[in-house]
C-alpha cells in the first residue's frame, strides 16, 4: 500500500492493509519460486465411467516452499488473480503441460490427453493465442490433446472477447471445458452461450450425491442436460464405487477423482500409467 499523501492511508481498514501486503510478499515468492523451481504439476486421472479407461489428466499445480511445506493451489492463486505474475505462473502450466504430453508420446501414449486450469487474468491476457500457437509448432503436437479448463469467475472478465478467443482457439482443435459447474450464479446462461465442449459437474455436488436427495437430482438432471446439449459430462470428486456406479448408471460420461486416484505427481506418471490400461 502506498501513501498518496494527505493521510489517505488511514481510510484503509486494517484487514485491507494486511491482504495487500500479503499479497506483495506472495507475489515476490512466486517468482523466486518460479526461478528456483519451486513448482510442479500433479496429474489426476479422468476415467471413461463405463470401460474404466484412462481418457486425460487433469494438471494442477503445486508448490513446495523450502521453509512451508506444500503449499495448496487454494491457497495462493486467489491471492495472486489478476496479477501479472499469475499470468507468467499460468504459463509455466501451460509449457509444463506440453512436455509431458510430449514425453508420453515418445513413450508411446499418443492419445493421452491433458486438461489445464486457466486464471482470468490469463485469460484475458491478449497473447494467450499466440501463446498456444507457438508451443503448437515448437513441440508439434495437435491441439485436440489439450483442455481448457474455465470458470464462471474466469469468464465474467470481458464475456464477448472470451468468446471469440474461445471460437479461435477451438478451430485449431483445442477443446473448453467449464469447471466447477453448477457453482456460479449463471451456469445456465453460460451452458448456452459460451463454445464448450465438456461440463465438470462441481465436487460439491458429488460428494453427498448418495445421502442428498437433492444434489441426486440435480447431477442427473445436469448429466441429462448436457447429453442432450451433445457436450461431454464429467464428474469430479467421486471418492466411493457407489458414487461411481450411481453416475455410471445416469450416463455421466467421465469420472475424476480419489476413488481412482489423488493427482499423481509428475515424476510418478509414467510408473502410474505403466500400471493401468490407456486405450
Ligand atoms: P479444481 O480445478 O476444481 O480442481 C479439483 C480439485 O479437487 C483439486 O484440488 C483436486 O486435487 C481436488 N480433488 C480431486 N478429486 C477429489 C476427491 O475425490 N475428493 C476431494 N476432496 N478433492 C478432490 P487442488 O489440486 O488442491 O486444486 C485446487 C484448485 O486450485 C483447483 O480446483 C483450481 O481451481 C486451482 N488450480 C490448481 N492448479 C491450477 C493451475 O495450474 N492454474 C489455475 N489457474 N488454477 C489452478
Ligand atoms: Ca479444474
Ligand atoms: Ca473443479
Ligand atoms: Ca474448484
Amino acid at each position: 500500500a502506498k501513501d498518496n499523501g494527505g493521510g489517505q492511508y488511514h481510510i484503509y481498514h486494517q484487514d485491507m492493509y494486511q491482504r495487500v501486503a500479503h499479497r506483495v510478499m506472495m507475489e515476490t515468492e512466486v517468482r523466486q519460486a518460479l526461478a528456483k523451481g519451486q513448482f510442479s504439476l500433479s496429474l489426476q486421472p479422468q476415467v471413461m465411467a463405463k470401460s474404466k479407461k484412462i481418457y486425460g489428466f487433469e494438471a494442477l499445480l503445486r508448490w513446495r516452499h523450502p521453509e512451508k511445506g506444500m503449499i495448496s493451489p487454494d491457497d495462493f492463486i486467489p491471492i495472486l488473480e489478476n496479477s501479472e505474475h499469475m499470468v507468467e505462473l499460468g504459463y509455466w502450466v501451460i509449457r509444463r503441460c506440453f512436455e509431458i504430453v510430449k514425453q508420453l508420446q515418445r513413450y508411446g501414449l499418443k492419445d493421452v490427453r491433458i486438461a489445464m486450469n486457466l486464471s482470468a487474468g490469463q485469460f484475458v491476457d491478449g497473447n494467450l493465442p499466440q501463446y498456444l500457437h507457438a508451443l503448437l509448432r515448437e513441440f508439434s503436437l495437435p491441439a485436440r490433446l489439450f483442455e481448457l479448463e474455465l470458470t464462471e469467475q474466469t469468464l465474467v472478465k470481458d464475456i464477448d472477447r472470451a468468446i471469440e478467443m474461445m471460437n479461435n482457439l477451438r478451430t485449431i482443435g483445442f477443446s473448453f471445458a467449464i469447471d466447477d459447474f453448477g457453482t456460479g450464479y449463471s451456469s445456465l446462461a453460460y451452458i448456452k452461450k459460451m463454445p464448450v465442449d465438456v461440463i465438470k459437474i462441481d465436487k460439491s455436488f458429488i460428494f453427498g450425491m448418495l445421502e442428498n436427495h437433492a444434489d441426486y437430482q440435480i447431477i442427473t438432471s445436469t448429466i441429462a442436460m448436457v447429453k442432450n446439449l451433445g457436450l461431454t459430462v464429467v464428474a469430479e470428486g467421486v471418492e466411493s464405487s457407489a458414487q461411481l456406479r450411481s453416475l455410471s448408471e445416469s450416463n455421466c460420461d467421465i469420472i475424476q477423482g480419489y476413488y481412482f486416484s489423488k493427482p499423481v505427481p509428475e515424476k510418478e506418471l509414467l510408473a502410474f500409467l505403466d500400471n493401468h490400461v490407456v486405450d
